[in-house]
């Protein structure tokens, strides 16, 4: 057993090492952005696996996207090869597959039982009510009546008519293990044996169901680790609640609590405005959040555009400027900086927005100026226009998974169908079924759990468009924050203000988006979207000092005559 100050804690400033190295029991990390949480969770975990003698099946890691999940075990496959395949890196919602795989025959289902996806429910609910029409609201009630945990004669049915068909769906991952284990303390004794050592990441978002899962696994005087930042809960539509992470030292008693402030990510004008847009509303007052002093010391620039076709042009030609090597806005300034800008391509840049229908136009922009991109996705796999017509295929071959994916395929192909659509589907499938070998059950189950399967790959060369809450847990040298406007951020839905819970958690979402910024950071807005008149988000207006206006018309033209004098 070594000493902490081994090698797979060297890595680590020495707040980060007395988290990682730590021993037994509840421990709560509660830092701020960019202070290198994740990457301590990983490390902890190499740690106890190769320098306490931790056996690896007993360590489980739990994020909240199967993305987050395929990185972790990319950087644990890094610093501890043995010992990687061992580890058991899971979403809340893979855990719980796992489980109920395990003690199928205790739900009455079957041991490849089905999962629900969205579609699937509708066609159920229309079954049970006997209204098509009617099966979206229907499910939209249900959801709300498990949330709040009253359920109705209409779920009821549901479930029973799901159960019929050997199916769960989503939200029955995690209540059914919760349910399974609530009623069974000889189970939840196998169970805390088995999963010794228990970390999560991103902790401030864990909904009911998880959170009750989680003190079901760990005693609380557990091994249990939970990371996360207060400050970054933005998932409250989905039933998230911060305050578990909040209440965590009285649920663990003696837990104890790593603080960690020193920021790698952003330069420290970013982490500024990060930190003046989040005051106003900050769940974790008196924050010290300090930058490590890399990224340069670009400052960060907002832009105000007519329209969101400016916007998306501001967008295109900042990059095209930044890949040039000179910061636009500093050029604007007087000063040329190209510190930190260099070797920049196109993978080094983000635009995030708050809705969908914002990516247009920075596509169009994109498009026109001949940089290439990719949209971050939420599709799920299974329902891309071709995936259900070849997974309907599937039964009818052998082979392997992928063997049966390209002869479904052409089954698929023979009948007619859009040509380019089922060769899309087959190369968005492609991976998966590498991956599953000829298990072709794991590819049904990996497929209707694919809420994050997207089309984004982080390795590619292309400037990435992601919503705010995509972003998450990400970082890129340069981000632009299009669409910074009331009703925007914050968001505001038809016929409704966003009362003080909504607008505290937009103020996080824009927490967010700053703090994904390395380099540079453009925030931007438009005079008009939509044909329509758009105002400055109210939050600008705290990040206020610090930042300079660029790109704009007037300065363009000063900046032309200046270059001519050059
Ligand atoms: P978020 O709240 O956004 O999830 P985080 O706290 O999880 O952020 P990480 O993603 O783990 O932060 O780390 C942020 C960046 O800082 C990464 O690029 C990481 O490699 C780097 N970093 C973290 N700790 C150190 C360190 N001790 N030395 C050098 N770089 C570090
Ligand atoms: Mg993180």
């Amino acid at each position: 057993r070594k000493a902490a100050g081994s090698s797979l804690l060297d890595g680590l400033d020495p707040d980060q090492r007395a988290a990682a190295g730590s021993d037994g029991g509840p421990l709560l990390i509660v830092a701020g952005p960019g202070t290198g949480k994740t990457r301590t969770l990983t490390h902890r975990l190499a740690h106890l696996v190769s320098e306490r003698d931790v056996p690896p099946r007993q360590c489980l890691a739990i994020t909240f996207t199967r993305r987050a999940a395929e990185e972790m075990a990319e950087r644990l496959t890094a610093l501890v090869p043995d010992h990687a395949p061992e580890l058991i890196i899971a979403t809340f919602h893979s855990l719980g597959v796992r489980i109920l795989r395990e003690q199928h025959e205790r739900v009455g289902l079957s041991a490849d039982f089905g999962i629900a996806d969205s579609a699937r429910q509708l066609a159920v609910l229309a079954e049970v009510t006997g209204d098509e029409p009617g099966a979206r609201r229907a499910l939209a009630e249900l959801s709300r009546s498990r949330r709040t945990g009253t359920p109705d004669e209409l779920a009821e049915r549901y479930t029973k008519a799901l159960r019929q068909q050997d199916l769960v769906d989503f939200d029955d991952l995690v209540a059914l293990p919760v349910a399974l284990l609530e009623a069974d303390a000889e189970l939840v004794a196998a169970y805390r044996e088995r999963y010794r050592w228990i970390a999560v990441d991103e902790y401030q978002d864990v909904d009911e169901q998880q959170y009750r899962l989680l003190r079901l696994l760990a005693p609380p005087d557990g091994n249990l680790t939970a990371i996360g930042d207060p400050d970054q809960a933005i998932y409250r539509f989905r039933g998230a609640d911060v305050g578990f992470f909040l209440r965590f030292r009285q649920d663990f008693a003696g837990a104890r609590t790593v603080q960690l402030t020193r920021n790698y990510r952003s330069n420290p004008h970013i982490l500024d405005a990060a930190l003046r847009a989040i005051e106003p509303g900050t769940l974790v007052p008196g924050r010290e959040l300090h930058p490590m002093g890399e990224h340069g010391n670009a400052r960060v620039g907002v832009h105000h555009a007519a329209d969101e076709r400016a916007e998306g042009a501001f967008v295109a030609r900042t990059i095209d400027q930044l890949l040039g090597g000179a910061s636009f806005h500093s050029l604007d300034s007087g000063r040329v900086v190209t510190e930190g800008t260099q070797g920049l391509g196109f993978s080094d840049f983000a635009v995030l927005y708050r809705t969908d229908r914002q990516a247009r136009a920075v596509m169009d922009a994109l498009t026109q100026a001949g940089l290439p991109f990719q949209k971050r996705s939420h599709d799920r796999l299974a329902e891309r226009p071709g995936v259900e017509e070849i997974l309907a295929e599937l039964a009818y071959a052998g082979g392997t998974v992928l063997d049966r994916v390209r002869r479904a395929a052409d089954v698929v192909l023979g009948r007619g169908a859009e040509e380019a659509e089922i060769h899309t589907a087959v190369d968005l499938l492609k991976p998966l079924a590498r991956e599953c070998g000829d298990d072709l059950a794991r590819f049904r189950t990996e497929l209707s759990l694919g809420i994050e399967v997207d089309t984004w790959d982080p390795r590619a060369d292309r400037v990435s468009l992601l919503t705010l809450h995509a972003a998450k847990g990400l970082e890129f040298p340069v981000v632009f924050v299009v669409g910074c406007e009331d009703g925007l951020l914050p968001l505001r839905w038809p016929g409704a203000e966003p009362d003080a819970e909504e607008l505290a958690e937009e103020r996080r979402l824009l927490f967010v988006g700053i703090t994904r910024a390395q380099q540079h950071l453009y925030l931007s807005h438009a005079a008009s979207r939509a044909g329509r008149p758009a105002s400055v988000s109210r939050f600008l207006a705290d990040v206020g000092d610090g930042v300079e206006r660029v790109g704009e018309a007037p300065k363009a033209r000063r900046r032309e005559t200046q270059l001519r004098l050059l």
